[in-house]
């Protein structure tokens, strides 16, 4: 079981006052952790024979590879994935595995982008992150190096002195789950990544904590006030001890159908659901859009619940179909 590792800065963040705090039930122990759920297992998206190409080198899509370089992390978070390599403590990357991971990459000349996740890169210090990312700098056919990381939220003053690893990074993925993550401080801390690289979010969709159109919608603009954009809403994985975190399927789609009448396109994270046999993820479309004819589809605006026929032959029938 993760044990409960927490901030001073996140602390302060905290309404003591609320047991139903959603920042706090992110972060805190919770009695609901000791149930277990049948499909629940420890490595939820991997596949039956294995994670990968090394302890730890996946290489899941053609385009992409992901290197665990930590275990560590700033704080954890109680619906963590990687909860049980955490709890392990896995040693850090060490030489020979970084080797081994930029001798596989250049010999893989489709994979286009190197993900640093873990835990969490940042964890690190900034002079093993250079020597990280120039190993692969190195490979000509490698045009993105990207991180992962959710230390910005959890400690924004890590970006402070951040500077030189920035520079050598092409994405930063944060991780913010609630509006309140997104503070003066953390505002602040990707003005410091802006300038050197794209910024985008993914959250996951978590009950009692952003399981509302208010709290998504909520927190998407509070990203865009910080200059990121969301681009995933994870549906949690069947982790061990994290069913309470978990909405019925239909219900998330409900949710994210309901959010696309709320928000601009480009304030809108995709739902996804990572395949529990290590087969990906995929995009969980809501009903907006289903087919009633050879070349007819009955469209629903998100807004009204309103139906109407579109005829790709004839083009767009505005009638009001139910
Ligand atoms: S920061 Fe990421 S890896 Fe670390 S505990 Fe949270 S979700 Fe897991």
């Amino acid at each position: 079981m993760l044990t409960v590792k927490l901030t001073e800065y996140y602390r302060a963040l905290i309404d003591w006052n609320d047991p139903q705090d959603p920042l706090a039930r992110m972060t805190l122990f919770a009695e609901e952790e000791s149930r277990l759920m049948l499909p629940e297992r420890p490595d939820p998206i991997d596949p039956p024979q294995g994670n990968g190409i090394s302890r730890v080198l996946v290489h899941r899509y053609p385009d992409r590879a992901l290197l665990l370089v930590t275990s560590r992390c700033a704080a954890h978070c109680r619906y963590c994935f990687r909860k049980d390599r955490i709890e392990r403590h896995e040693a850090d990357l060490d030489d020979a595995e970084l080797a081994e991971a930029v001798a596989y990459v250049a010999a893989h000349s489709s994979i286009r982008e190197i993900i640093l996740s873990g835990g969490d890169p940042l964890a690190l210090p900034n002079a093993r992150l250079l020597e990280i990312i120039s190993a692969f700098r190195r490979i000509p056919h490698l045009g993105s190096v990207r991180v992962h990381t959710r230390f910005p939220v959890y400690q924004p003053a890590r970006c402070d002195t951040l500077e030189e690893v920035a520079k050598q990074v092409d994405v930063f993925v944060v991780q913010v789950n609630h509006a309140r993550e997104v503070t003066a401080r953390f505002v602040q801390a990707m003005a410091r990544l802006r300038p050197h690289a794209l910024l985008y979010n993914q959250s996951v969709l978590l009950r009692g904590v952003n399981d509302s159109t208010e709290a998504l919608s909520e927190l998407s603009w509070a990203l865009a006030r910080a200059g990121v954009t969301p681009y995933y809403l994870h549906y949690p994985d069947q982790v061990p001890g994290t069913a309470h975190f978990r909405l019925p399927l239909a219900q998330a789609m409900t949710l994210i159908g309901a959010l696309r009448g709320r928000l601009p396109g480009y304030l809108l994270p995709r739902l996804m659901l990572e395949i529990p046999d290590g087969s990906g993820k995929i995009v969980l479309e809501p009903p907006a859009c289903q087919p009633v004819g050879e070349q007819t589809f009955l469209l629903r605006s998100p807004l009204t619940g309103q139906g109407f026929e579109y005829c790709e032959s004839s083009g767009f029938e505005p009638g009001v179909r139910d």
